[in-house]
């Protein structure tokens, strides 16, 4: 092993982006298909060409799905973890693996220990779906200390275009919301609640997978105009208020300090249409929200290079390879190559795992390793490097720059 690749894979990881489902899991009836992650299941599914909750034979699919990102990682982890392959015919012996590991363990301890094997040692939880997560999630202890937490303005109400939803968003914060200033108080005091728990690192949109990201400058009056047709139950097009709003989160991250953490690029499951998230959408919100810095997910893919240059020219923008190994792992080899040789390297982020198990987060944090390490190699063989610089920069990307921008070392 080169002096490089072991610095890489002793170095902790900094991990910018989780789902973990956290202390409430059912650790026992967990089997060999938790090492596939979320997302994993789109590739399962498209393989084969069905829908994603479609009924398949795992293994039928398998054998077309060990081949990408997501098998190279559900591989990793069982081999770092159990010394298996993840094959069909280690299925069983993995499953057996997992129950003997979480036997007799607390959640806690299970967290620990697979959290320490994976060398990561802080990660930015984001647990909301489409709906806004309620007040007490911020003071919740379900996850382990070194989670740290964003608020995710849940599309639901970022989108909101009809009465019924409102309402439904309403009866979830128990509230009336009889004007847009209404809600726009409310949102204001929720975010300074969360604030206040000290638990709260940064603000997260994901709007990306209910609409494009060119988010227009919209006055309040014409926000409100569309807020009172909603409340008047006509059919609108609510893109004005969707812009407002998701304006006004710019607005609160200037007013706390807080970084702002984009989704960009490719969308999860079948059917989805990436041509309405090229980051490059996101050009007049960083001009002009100058003292906001943002996070920018999943390495843009497939808008890399745009995003590379968008790096380069930006200095509140910051490249973020979150969920982007297991999706496109030759792909990031290529761009963090690129990238390092075009935008200084205080701007990227190297890993984020993205994922709902602690198993999975372990194989995706190994393959990112892996890419990191192939591009240090590559670059020292062509004397691009020396072994100082290599490890350098392999510590400000897999760790220094995510801590100062969160804020981490400092709370
Ligand atoms: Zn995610």
């Amino acid at each position: 092993m080169s002096k490089i690749r072991e610095f890489v894979f002793n170095l902790p990881l900094f991990d910018t982006h989780e789902h973990q489902a956290g202390y409430g899991q059912e650790w026992n009836k967990k089997d060999f298909t938790d090492f596939i992650g979320g997302y994993g299941w789109t590739d399962i599914a498209v393989s084969k060409g069905l829908d994603h909750d479609k009924e398949t034979e795992f293994f039928e699919c398998w054998q077309y799905v060990r081949t990408t990102g997501y098998g190279q990682a559900a591989n990793f982890a069982t081999k770092k973890l159990f010394d298996l392959d993840f094959s069909k015919e280690n299925s069983e012996k993995i499953t057996e693996a997992i129950k003997s590991f979480v036997k007799n363990k607390s959640s806690e301890e299970i967290y620990a220990e697979l959290y320490k094997i994976a060398n990561i040692n802080t990660a930015i939880l984001d647990c909301a779906g489409p709906n806004m997560p309620e007040a007490d999630y911020f003071t919740q202890k379900l996850h382990p200390g070194f989670f740290k937490k964003v608020l995710r303005y849940g599309s639901n109400i970022l989108n909101v275009s009809d009465v019924s939803t409102l309402k439904k968003f309403e009866k979830r914060f128990n509230k009336s919301f009889k004007t847009l200033c209404d809600l726009d108080s409310f949102l204001d005091e929720f975010t300074e609640t969360a604030y206040k728990t000290g638990n709260l690192v940064g603000l997260k949109i994901a709007v990306a997978y209910a609409r494009n990201l060119t988010f227009e400058d919209v006055c309040f009056e014409d926000a409100n105009a569309v807020f009172d047709d909603i409340l008047n139950e006509k059919k609108v097009d609510a893109k004005p208020l969707s812009d407002y709003l998701i304006h006004n989160i710019f607005k609160r991250a200037e007013k706390l300090n807080l970084p702002v953490q984009i989704h960009t690029g490719f969308l999860a499951r079948c059917w989805q249409d990436v041509r309405g998230t090229n980051p490059a959408q996101l050009i007049p919100v960083f001009q002009k929200y100058k003292n906001v810095k943002f996070d920018v997910f999943h390495a843009g893919w497939p808008f890399s290079e745009i995003l590379g240059s968008i790096g380069k020219s930006f200095p509140n923008v910051w490249l973020d390879m979150c969920w982007a190994w297991a999706m496109n792992p030759v792909q990031m080899e290529r761009i963090l190559d690129e990238w390092l040789s075009c935008v200084p390297c205080s701007k990227i982020f190297a890993f984020g795992a993205d994922t709902w198990s602690p198993f999975s987060a372990l194989g995706y944090a190994e393959q990112a390793r892996n890419g990191i390490a192939n591009v240090l190699e590559k670059k020292m063989r062509s004397n691009e490097y020396d072994l100082e610089t290599a490890k350098f920069v392999a510590e400000r990307i897999m760790n220094k720059n995510a801590e100062e921008f969160f804020n981490i070392s400092k709370k």
